[in-house]
C-alpha cells in the first residue's frame, strides 16, 4: 500500500511517497516559491530533477507533484490510483484534535476554527489539505497533529498562572509543538529500552527546537507553549522572555504587537545573539574562529537545554533515558557536549570522543555502560510517524 505525506508550508509543499509494506520512502521533494514567482519542483524518485514551472497556487502544485510521481522517466508509480491514502501534517489541533482525524467535512471545519490559535502556519496547512483533497478527492484523507502527543499534559503542566476563566473561555494554554517527532522518538526509546515504563527526556533540537518529558510513554511536560515561541532559545526565537519586553519594544521601537512578536520569532534566538547565523554549521565555525558572540549563541542555546533537562528530571522524579534529535540533536555534537558536561548529579556519563565520531543518520547510544542515564542520538523521522497514523485510520478503508 502507498500512502502520500504532505507538509504544506504558506509557500512551498513537502512531499514524501512510501511504501508501507516495508515503510520504504519511494520518492520525495519540494514544490517550491508557490504563488511568488520563479517556482519550481525538487524531486528524488527514480531520478533526480529541478522543473521550472509557474505555480501560483498548492493546486497546481500537487498537480505536478503527481505528475513527476507518474512521470516514466523520473516517477516510481504508473497512476496516481496507486496512491491509496494522503497524511497531512498539521501545526496545530487545538483542544479538539488530541489525535489523528481523517479529513471530513466537519473536521476541516473545526480546522478553520483553529487559525487563530496559529495564524503563522494553519492557514497554509488548510490550502494544502484543500488542493490535494480537490485533486486526489478519490482517497482518503488524514491529519496528523503536531500537538497531539502533548495532550497527555496535566494540568499542572499544561495551564499557565492566568485567570482559570480566560483559559476557559479564550483556551489559552500551552499545546507543545513538534510532537510528531516526539512521538517517534519515544516509540523508538522504547524499542531500545524494552519496555514503555520509564522516565524519558526528548530533545528535539533543530531550527525549531524543544524538549519534552515523556514518563511511561505520555507526554507530561513540553517546553513550547500556547505558540511554539515559548520554551527554548531557537535558530531565530527568543524561547521564554518576560511578555513586558513586548510592550518595552513597542515603546521603544514605535512598533505595533505583531511587529515586537514577528521579531521575537524571526530576529531574536543564537541567530540575534550571535549576529552571524541561526545555523549552527556556521555558528560553530564561526566560534571556532574565534567569534565570542557565536560562542556565546551557542553557551546560551545549551544552558537553556541543560536548564530544562534539570526541570524535566524533577518533574518525572529521575530521568532513565536522554535522547538528542532533529538537525542540531543528531549533528553538533559541541552542543551535546556542553548540554551533557557537568551532569554528575545526575549520574551522567558519556563518551566524549563518541559524541564528536557519532555515525550520521543512526541510533548511537552516547552513554557509557556504568552512566546512570541512558543517553541517546535518535534520528528523528516525522514522515513516517505520518504515514503510520495514515496507515492505521484507513486500514480496511
Ligand atoms: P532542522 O530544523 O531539524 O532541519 O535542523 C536544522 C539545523 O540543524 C540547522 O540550523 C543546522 O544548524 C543544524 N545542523 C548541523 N549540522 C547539520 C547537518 N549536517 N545537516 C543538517 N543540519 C545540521
Amino acid at each position: 500500500m502507498k500512502i502520500l505525506v504532505i507538509n504544506a508550508g504558506s509557500s512551498s509543499l513537502k512531499y514524501r511517497l512510501f511504501e508501507m509494506e516495508t515503510e520504504s520512502v519511494l520518492a520525495k521533494g519540494v514544490a517550491d516559491r508557490i504563488g511568488i514567482g520563479n517556482s519550481f519542483l525538487k524531486h528524488t524518485g527514480k531520478k533526480e530533477t529541478v522543473i521550472e514551472k509557474d505555480l501560483p497556487t498548492h493546486e497546481e502544485a500537487i498537480k505536478v507533484v503527481l505528475d513527476v510521481l507518474t512521470d516514466p522517466e523520473y516517477g516510481v508509480i504508473k497512476s496516481a490510483d496507486e496512491i491509496a491514502a494522503v497524511g497531512h501534517r498539521v501545526v496545530a489541533g487545538g483542544e479538539y484534535f488530541t489525535e489523528s482525524a481523517l479529513v471530513t467535512d466537519e473536521t476541516r471545519e473545526k480546522i478553520r476554527d483553529i487559525i487563530e490559535l496559529a495564524p503563522l502556519h494553519m492557514p497554509a496547512c488548510l490550502m494544502g489539505i484543500d488542493a490535494c483533497r480537490k485533486v486526489m478527492n478519490n482517497v482518503p484523507h488524514v491529519l496528523v497533529f503536531d500537538t497531539s502527543f502533548h495532550s497527555t499534559m496535566p494540568d499542572v503542566a499544561k495551564l499557565y498562572g492566568i485567570d482559570y476563566d480566560d483559559y476557559k473561555e479564550f483556551k489559552i494554554r500551552r499545546y507543545g509543538a513538534h510532537g510528531i517527532s516526539h512521538q517517534y522518538v519515544s516509540e523508538e526509546a522504547a524499542k531500545i529500552v524494552g519496555k514503555k515504563d520509564f522516565n524519558l527526556i526528548v530533545c528535539h533540537l533543530g531550527n525549531g527546537a524543544s524538549l519534552s518529558a515523556v514518563k511511561n510513554g505520555k507526554c507530561i511536560d513540553t517546553t513550547m507553549g500556547f505558540t511554539p515561541l515559548e520554551g527554548l532559545i531557537m535558530g531565530t526565537r527568543s524561547g521564554d522572555i518576560d511578555p513586558s519586553v513586548v510592550q518595552y519594544l513597542t515603546h521603544k521601537k514605535g512598533w505595533d504587537v505583531s511587529q515586537a512578536i514577528s521579531y521575537l520569532n524571526k530576529n531574536c534566538g543564537v541567530k540575534g545573539i550571535s549576529g552571524v547565523s541561526s545555523d549552527f554549521r556556521d555558528l560553530t565555525a564561526a566560534a571556532k574562529a574565534g567569534n565570542m558572540r557565536a560562542e556565546l549563541a551557542i553557551d546560551m542555546f545549551a544552558y537553556r537545554v541543560k536548564k530544562y533537562i534539570g526541570a524535566y528530571a524533577a518533574a518525572m522524579d529521575g530521568v532513565d533515558m536522554i535522547a538528542f534529535t532533529a538537525g542540531i540533536g543528531e549533528n553538533t555534537p559541541e552542543v551535546r557536549e556542553r548540554v551533557l558536561d557537568g551532569m554528575s548529579y545526575l549520574g551522567i556519563k558519556y563518551d566524549e570522543k563518541l559524541n564528536y565520531d557519532c555515525p550520521r543518520g543512526e541510533v548511537v547510544r552516547l552513554s557509557s555502560p556504568e552512566s546512570k542515564v541512558l543517553v541517546y542520538v535518535i534520528p528523528t523521522n516525522e514522515e513516517l510517524v505520518i504515514a503510520r497514523e495514515t496507515l492505521r485510520l484507513t486500514k480496511g478503508k
